[in-house]
């Protein structure tokens, strides 16, 4: 059973070995029904064979001492002898053989009524063969199963009693009385132990289920894992670790409509190393590099819960300050300025310095969204590169006129 998935379905379980129940049409399952035929029909036609050879003899006895016509002897036979092989053949090949075998139970219980009636009721044959139909209907259908067994039974008396009159002789010697207890008693040791050795299958499917479960839900936790993980470094830059771009576009839209929200201010900055070209050029580019993540390490180090540093692309990098107002940025522009100035990227035995510009725009003033905020904060910057670099400058209004 490991491994295979239960699908639950008209012919009671089938068993899909590839795991996948969907890929199993209709015709698929006609065609598995078709080969073994549900453990109701191959349990009932064990039970129907053996209890019936047992009734045979219960009632060759008790026929022996009545002196049974040919006619009567023949169609006992053929009831007790080849009906359940026919019954077994005739659920064999429907395309729904718990289904038929429950209308061969209703079957079983006409053919009973039938029988008895015809025999004169003798009492413990009349017993053993209604509780022994009445029971097996009742297991695999229930309440309305046993109501259908009843209905069965009398109506198989009714037409033996309208065809032949009715008669009254319940006596039966001791070894046909022996031999229905035994029969009955058999009957209800197999019906027991087939329901203990069903509970034990259940209970092993039920475990391989839980199993399958649990490896399910362990697999679907990587994968939230893996996913969390793909989305987490699809929206960072391996070089510094910092956002990229994409995250910022993403984010850019719900944060400025948070302070929309809340009547805040929020602040956009652009930071771009000055004469970073010359570091590359005097140190290399791997130098470039380092000095790259430096500057990455001092704003993520000094940055808030709720800022969003980016590298915006080369050796400029965009904050996204949400909450800040215009002062307190230029206060902490400043301390990024400033520290980056001092900080020193050590590269081999070289020792690099290298400074920042930055540029500053306000939500809502400076602008109301990503791209006019970056427009500002990208005028501001070139203002402090004109200036002569190594400077914070915030975005004004005249900014925006055209050079002379
Ligand atoms: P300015 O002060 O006007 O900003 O001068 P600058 O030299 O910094 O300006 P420019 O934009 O001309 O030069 C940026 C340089 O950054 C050019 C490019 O080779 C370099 N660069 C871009 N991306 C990377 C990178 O990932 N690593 C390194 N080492 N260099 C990079
Ligand atoms: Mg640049
Ligand atoms: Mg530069």
């Amino acid at each position: 059973m490991k491994g295979a998935i239960l699908r639950r379905d008209v012919v009671g379980i089938v068993v899909c070995p590839q795991g996948d129940p969907n890929q199993m049409d209709s015709t698929a399952i006609a065609a598995a029904a078709r080969k073994g035929a549900h453990w109701s029909v191959k349990t009932n036609y064990r039970l129907r064979t053996g209890s019936f050879a047992i009734m045979f003899a219960s009632i060759g006895l008790h026929g022996w001492e009545k002196a049974y016509s040919p006619a009567l002897w023949s169609l006992i036979a053929l009831q007790l002898l080849v009906y359940p092989h026919l019954m077994y053949w005739r659920a064999r090949r429907s395309s729904n053989s718990q289904q038929t075998e429950a209308s061969n139970l209703v079957i079983d219980s006409l053919l009973f009524g039938l029988l008895v009636a015809t025999l004169e009721f003798p009492l413990w044959i009349s017993f053993t063969v209604y509780i022994a139909s009445t029971l097996n209907i009742t297991i695999m259908r229930g309440a309305r199963g046993m109501l259908l067994s009843q209905l069965a039974f009398a109506g198989g008396a009714l037409v033996s009693i309208a065809a032949f009159g009715w008669h009254l002789s319940p006596d039966t010697d001791w070894p046909a009385t022996v031999l229905c207890l035994l029969g009955n008693t058999v009957y209800m040791v197999a019906i027991g132990l087939t329901a203990f050795s069903r509970n034990l299958q259940l209970r092993k499917t039920r475990e391989s289920l839980r199993q399958s479960e649990r490896t399910l839900t362990n697999r679907l936790s990587e994968i939230q894992d893996l996913q969390a993980r793909l989305q987490e470094q699809a929206s960072r830059d391996p070089l510094t670790g910092l956002y990229n771009r994409r995250f910022l576009d993403t984010i850019a839209g719900r944060e400025i409509a948070r302070c929309h929200r809340d009547h805040q201010y929020m602040v956009v900055m652009l930071i771009d190393i000055d004469h970073f070209k010359n570091v590359n050029d005097t140190y290399g580019h791997q130098a470039g590099d380092e000095v790259l993540k430096t500057l990455s390490a001092l704003l993520l180090e000094k940055a808030r819960a709720a800022d969003v540093p980016c590298r915006y692309g080369g050796e400029e990098f965009i904050l996204l300050l949400p909450g800040m107002a215009a002062d307190i940025a230029m206060v902490r522009a400043n301390q990024w300025r400033n520290g980056f100035a001092d900080k020193v990227t050590l590269f081999g035995a070289t020792s690099i310095k290298a400074t920042i510009s930055i540029g500053v725009a306000v939500y809502p003033s400076h602008g109301e969204t990503l791209v006019a905020l970056t427009r500002s904060a990208d005028l501001a910057l070139y203002r402090a590169k004109a200036e002569g670099r190594n400077r914070v400058v915030m975005y004004e209004a005249e900014m925006d006129a055209p050079n002379p």
